[in-house]
């Protein structure tokens, strides 16, 4: 048995645990009783003219069959067209390379580029998957610290840390488990650090921006779209969540033209999906593409949990660290180890997950993409997890990302 794999699976991530424990305890003592803020599975509901297309093109005998591995002509086609009307990049077909979902686009895109004893930056706190996707590749895992305040990147760190052997870094924004949108600033700076770094070593490095929840913000700002500010740049897309889609499996990679060795990049992509076994993604999914594009759900849903969340969680006490976007928010631990806190809430039936496989100590993350109710009801359960530390918990005080 290959060591590596079967520690992976005897040992679930926190998040699947949770999951399963909170379906077991919904048996118990029936699902209306459990809140669980564990898993980001979106709950807003597809779309009608979505599900209708999905009806028609599975009709025709024509879209069932393989596709070339890196996805139809015509659906690369309408996202180059999409990204360039919308961004004002200049993707052409073929830098766009169709994907099992953003999972896919990451061990694929990762699988392309590095190389043994390459050094890869995650900034902190990180979708704990990268570890674990990057786990078989040898390669060395370098993490730059949060501004505690705003969880957007130490760049003063992020400078420090890059060396001639960094060979990617990865952002992901608005970003699983803070709901952080980065300013426009922060990739500018992040940016023109990667510039000044790649000058100063004479290498190429290459920025990963892992998307999908690229449509889902709540504020009135601006997607700082990465073509647009650095040139080596790769986009890891999905449409699981913002059409409620992840059991469909469908997402894409897009490398800038500009980027050193873009036709390589694709190339090398084509290999990695061969050696990873995925041959093509869906293709009924495939050929929905050009129907879909610039299409989300109804997010109204998120939108107000999030202030029920919000309001309900500050006014009893909680810290809270919550962004712009996505569906989830940090909430301070009220003790020292987060996984204790976790532990404590499940006795109140909430099911929140602790950060530390995020890379950040002392949080839980909340996703939620809840029906409202559930939300509403899961107050109480808060309030008295609350009561239950008396005075020993920590010192409270309102932080906001924005
Ligand atoms: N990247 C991030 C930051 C995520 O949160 C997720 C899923 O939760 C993924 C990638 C994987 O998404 P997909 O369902 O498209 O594979």
């Amino acid at each position: 048995m290959n060591v590596k794999n079967l520690q992976k699976g005897l040992k679930p991530s926190i998040i699947r645990e949770l999951f399963e424990y909170s379906n077991t305890l919904k048996q118990k003592i029936g699902a209306n009783n459990v809140y669980d803020f564990s898993i980001g599975n979106p709950y807003a509901p597809v779309p009608q003219t979505i599900k209708e297309e999905i009806g028609k093109i599975a009709l025709s005998d024509k879209n069932h069959g393989y596709t070339s591995t890196c996805g139809d002509q015509e659906s690369r086609q309408a996202i180059a067209t999409f990204l360039n009307t919308t961004y004002g990049s200049i993707f052409k077909d073929s830098n766009i390379f169709l994907t099992c979902g953003a999972a896919s686009a990451l061990a694929i895109s990762f699988n392309a580029l590095l190389n043994e004893n390459d050094e890869v930056i995650l900034f902190v706190p990180f979708f704990p998957e990268y570890p674990t996707i990057l786990s078989n590749l040898n390669v060395k895992i370098v993490l730059v610290n949060p501004d505690p305040k705003t969880m957007e990147p130490d760049l003063n760190d992020l400078k420090n840390k890059i060396t001639s052997k960094t060979k990617l870094v990865i952002i992901d924004t608005p970003n699983n488990p803070s709901g952080v949108l980065y300013k426009e600033g922060t990739i500018k700076t992040i940016s023109s650090i990667l510039e000044e770094k790649q000058n100063e070593y004479g290498t190429s490095i290459y920025l990963l921006s892992d998307e999908p929840y690229r449509e889902l913000i709540y504020s009135k700002n601006c997607y700082p779209f990465i073509t647009n500010f650095y040139r080596n740049s790769i986009i890891a897309y999905s449409f699981s969540k913002v059409l409620s889609m992840a059991g469909d499996r469908i997402g894409y990679i897009a490398i800038n033209p500009e980027a050193d060795e873009a036709e390589n990049f694709m190339y090398a992509c084509v290999g990695a999906s061969r050696t990873l076994g995925y041959v093509c993604a869906p293709t009924i999914f495939q050929k929905l593409i050009p129907h879909i594009l610039g299409i989300t759900s109804d997010f109204s849903i998120y939108k107000e949990g999030r202030e029920i969340l919000l309001d309900n969680l500050q006014n009893i006490g909680y810290q809270i660290i919550c962004g712009e976007g996505a569906f989830y928010l940090l909430l301070k631990a009220l003790e020292d180890d987060a996984n204790k806190f976790s532990e404590r809430a499940k006795t109140f039936n909430l099911i929140v997950v602790p950060t530390d496989p995020f890379g950040l100590k002392g949080y839980v993350r909340l996703s939620y993409a809840l029906p409202i109710q559930t939300i509403k009801n899961s107050i109480k359960a808060f309030k008295d997890l609350y009561n239950s530390y008396g005075d020993k918990k920590w010192e409270i005080s309102k932080i906001c990302a924005f």
